[in-house]
Order: C-alpha cells, then sequence, then structure tokens
C-alpha cells in the first residue's frame, strides 16, 4: 500500500462479534491500531471482548437491540472515540443505512460507498449494471414486468428447468426452482409471498437454471483511487441448503485463460458500481466452461482466509488501509498465488438432527495447534473459548479451520487429520459430518458442483 494518503486510523470499532470479530482485532492489534469491542448482555466474557482493548456494552441479546442496532452503535463509537467501523460479514455490513449513519457522523466505514451497496443489494439493478458493463449474465428476465404470463413467457424462450428469485432476496429465501410451465403459477405465488414477506417486496427475477454448476468466486479489491485488481478465485460449490460449508483457493481444475476472463469480469463489475474496498464477485461456471454473474458481495467474505493462504495477503489489514485512503501498491501482475488452501466452517448444530443450531456451554475445547513453515500452514481462526455459552441468538459458526499445503491433496489430508485433533465437549457440532465431506471420493476427485452435498446425502449424513 502507498502509505502517503490520508489520516491513519487509531481507534478502530468493531461492529461484530464471534470469529470475524476476532480477526479483524488481530490484524488492528498487529497494526498498532486500538480496538473497540461491542457486545451484547450475553456476550460480556466472550473471546471478542477479552481481546479488544476496550469493549462496550450496546444491548439486549437479540441481535435488533444489540448488533444490529444502529443508533447504540453509532452512540458506542463516539464515546469511545472510534475513528472507524468495521462491520465484519453479517449483521450490519451490508447495511447502506448504517454506511450512511458512520459518514455522517464522521466515522470511516470500512467498505464500500452506501450507493455501491444499495446498487448490489437488488439482484434485479445488479443484473442491469452488469449487463451494461458487458459481464456475462445468466439467460433470463429481471424487468419491471412481473405478470405470471411475462414470466411463463421468458421461461419458454429459455427452457426449463428455470429458476426464480426474489430480486431483493439473499439467505437462499423466495427462491423455487420450476421444471414446467404448469408447475409455474403456483411457483410464482410462492416465491411473490415469501419474498413479500423476508424482504417486504414481491419482485421476482427469472433465470435459467443451471443444473450441475460449479460456484466461483473473484476476491476484488479497489481503493479509492480507483484502481481495481482481482486476488485469485474461490471454488466455494460445497453447500448445505445455498450455504457455505467448505471453500478453496484457487478453484481447482481453471485454465489460466478462463482464471482471467473470470477476474477480468470481476474488475469491470467492480468498476462499473465504482467500487472501494474488498469485494466478491461471485459467478456459476457450467459444464461448457461459461460463467455467469450472480451476485457481488460488498463485504469482506466468511471464506476470505483461503485467498490470504495462497496469496500471503491480510486482506484486512489492505481493508483498513483503503479505508485510510491508501492507493493499492501491487498491481494486478504482482498478484501470484501459490499452493491450496481448503477451509472448513465449524458450526455448533447437530447434524444427526437436521443440522438443528445446538447450544449450550462449552465444557471442554483443545483446539488443534496452529503453525505455518513452508510445506503447510494451519490458521484456525475462532471465535470460541472453554467455558463459553453458545447461545440460539445468532448464527451457530465457532470457528473456521483453514489449511494450507503445495497441493490440493496435501491439504486435504492435513485438514481431515487436523480436524481430528478439534476437541469440544458441550454443544454438538457439525465436524464429523465435514470429515465425511472432505474425505469422500468424488470430493477427492474435484467432482465439485453445487449438488455436491444433494447428490451424495445418503453417504454424507
Ligand atoms: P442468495 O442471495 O439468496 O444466496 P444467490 O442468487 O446467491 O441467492 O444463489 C444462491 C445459490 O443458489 C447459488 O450459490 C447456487 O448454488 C444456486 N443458484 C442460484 N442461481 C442459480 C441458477 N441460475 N442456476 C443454478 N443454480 C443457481
Amino acid at each position: 500500500m502507498n502509505e502517503s494518503a490520508g489520516k491513519k486510523i487509531q481507534r478502530l470499532m468493531v461492529a461484530n462479534r464471534g470469529e470475524i470479530a476476532c480477526r479483524i482485532i488481530s490484524t488492528a492489534k498487529k497494526m498498532g491500531i486500538t480496538t473497540i469491542a461491542v457486545y451484547s448482555d450475553v456476550d460480556k466474557k466472550a473471546k471478542h471482548v477479552a481481546m479488544a482493548d476496550e469493549a462496550i456494552l450496546i444491548g439486549k441479546a437479540p441481535a435488533q437491540d444489540s448488533y444490529l442496532n444502529i443508533p447504540k452503535i453509532i452512540e458506542a463509537a463516539k464515546q469511545a472515540g472510534a475513528e472507524a467501523i468495521h462491520p465484519g460479514y453479517g449483521f450490519l455490513s451490508e447495511n447502506a443505512r448504517f454506511a450512511e449513519a458512520c459518514q455522517s457522523n464522521d466515522i470511516i466505514f470500512i467498505g464500500p460507498t452506501a450507493e455501491a451497496m444499495l446498487a448490489m443489494s437488488s439482484k434485479s439493478e445488479a443484473k442491469a449494471i452488469m449487463e451494461k458493463a458487458n459481464v456475462p449474465l445468466i439467460p433470463g428476465y429481471h424487468g419491471a414486468d412481473n405478470s405470471t404470463e411475462k414470466l411463463l413467457d421468458i421461461a419458454g424462450q429459455i427452457s426449463y428447468p428455470v429458476i426464480l428469485k426474489a430480486a431483493l432476496g439473499g439467505g437462499g429465501k423466495g427462491m423455487r426452482i420450476v421444471n414446467s410451465a404448469p408447475e409455474m403459477p403456483e411457483a410464482i405465488a410462492g416465491a411473490k409471498r415469501e419474498s413479500k414477506a423476508a424482504f417486504g417486496d414481491d419482485h421476482l427475477l427469472i433465470e435459467k437454471y443451471l443444473t450441475q454448476p460449479r460456484h466461483i468466486e473473484i476476491q476484488v479489491f479497489a481503493d479509492q483511487a480507483g484502481n481495481t485488481i482481482y486476488l485469485s478465485d474461490r471454488d466455494c460449490s460445497i453447500q448445505r441448503r445455498h450455504q457455505k460449508i467448505v471453500e478453496e483457493a484457487p478453484a481447482p481444475g481453471l485454465s489460466a485463460e478462463l482464471r482471467q476472463a473470470m477476474g477480468q469480469a470481476a474488475v469491470d463489475a467492480a468498476k462499473a458500481i465504482g467500487y472501494v474496498g474488498a469485494g466478491t464477485v461471485e459467478f456459476l461456471l457450467d459444464s461448457n466452461e461459461q460463467f455467469y454473474f450472480m451476485e457481488m458481495n460488498t463485504r469482506l467474505q466468511v471464506e476470505h482466509p483461503v485467498t490470504e493462504l495462497i496469496t500471503r495477503q491480510d486482506l484486512v489489514e489492505w481493508q483498513i488501509k483503503i479505508a485510510e485512503g491508501s492507493t493499492l501498491s501491487l498491481k494486478q501482475e504482482d498478484i501470484i498465488h501459490r499452493g491450496h488452501a481448503i477451509e472448513v466452517r465449524i458450526y455448533a448444530e447437530d447434524p444427526e438432527q437436521n443440522f438443528i443450531p445446538s447450544s449450550g456451554q462449552i465444557h471442554f475445547l483443545q483446539e488443534p495447534l496452529t503453525y505455518q513453515n513452508d510445506q503447510i500452514c494451519i490458521r484456525l481462526d475462532s471465535g470460541i473459548r472453554q467455558g463459553d455459552s453458545v447461545t440460539s441468538y445468532y448464527d451457530p459458526i465457532l470457528a473456521k479451520l483453514i489449511v494450507w499445503a503445495e497441493d490440493r491433496e496435501r491439504a486435504t489430508h492435513e485438514l481431515s487429520s487436523t480436524l481430528s485433533d478439534y476437541r469440544l465437549i458441550g454443544p454438538e457440532t457439525n465436524i464429523p459430518y465435514l470429515q465425511r465431506v472432505i474425505q469422500h471420493p468424488e470430493f477427492k476427485k474435484t467432482q465439485l458442483n453445487t449438488h455436491f452435498i444433494d447428490q451424495y446425502k445418503a453417504e454424507l449424513e
């Protein structure tokens, strides 16, 4: 980074909890920045609170009263004299009103502008912008006419199966896969109903449903001067109910040309909205090596560590420096990646009971040893300590285990053996399930697609 521009951030508030708050605090400490945690009343003894230099209680356990409470967080930031807020992922990280509230209170929001966030928060608006920027789109329709006739007409043109999505959707809500015209009226009504209930708006878009795509995403970074680069790609095809559980970088088996074309499309996407900071452009890749824009996430992703390990960069440090006004010091040609990294998300949930979140006290915790040498890197981004209570108020993610090695086979092997060293007595975890996924012969053969988990359900559960 070019150090000349802007003002150094000295006091940083982290408006989040769990592993991501801890991870951000680690980098801030390394940079000599004073960190301020926020917490709800059930998180008083949480790890992120203990790690931060200072901590402020912002409200009761329900997220609406604490981690999602904009006035409370702004008030806490002012009280603590924080010059900047890092929102992490989830909670307020993609909330344009929060970014605006920071700005109007002279607090730096570590993320893109509110306008860029708003533009990407509607799937149909995002697609309209990407179409103009010549970023490839999945065949479909994202216009204003939402009548059943119009949607039927488009479905006939692009041919079944099709997918209906809530324009303002997220988290897989308001989505319906439709296999034939007679199913359409009911699917449209159902998707509209769900979308209205979840997002207060029933506008739908329609796309061709790709039967066995891979989910490939590109990490982009842009500075305030408009320099925009990409930092390799990730494969996040291993998903349960549209939630990623295993992620890896680089995406296996992509040719150099395809990798470069996707990277360039992601940069074009970011430039089309004047993007600043860390962002992720998500694509679906079909079996003919055609890739299509799906959406852009305007925040740091859960799976960012796999990119950090193959590029040997600290993306949170990049975010902070860009927010300070520094320009990117690396050019596209300076970005190299080496080896292979895989991440698994460790959740407090019970695979034996349909993955219901599991809560309760962590009576015993022995985390695997982390280390790094020329051949292996074992990294654990953890948000918990022995004695903590896992509650049902928040996302059940406990930690992420990330392993880097020279190649995918070695990384998978080390990941599996390290995962077996993770000991937790208390809530149930998905560790046995993760082991079955990464040891599955088709995973080892790199047969990745977004239906992997459904395809092998019987063997995995
Ligand atoms: P959300 O924002 O609700 O998570 P996305 O549009 O990101 O929805 O899609 C979530 C997941 O659904 C994708 O990762 C992919 O697995 C699947 N998906 C979405 N669109 C399509 C499509 N057109 N064809 C096949 N699968 C799709």
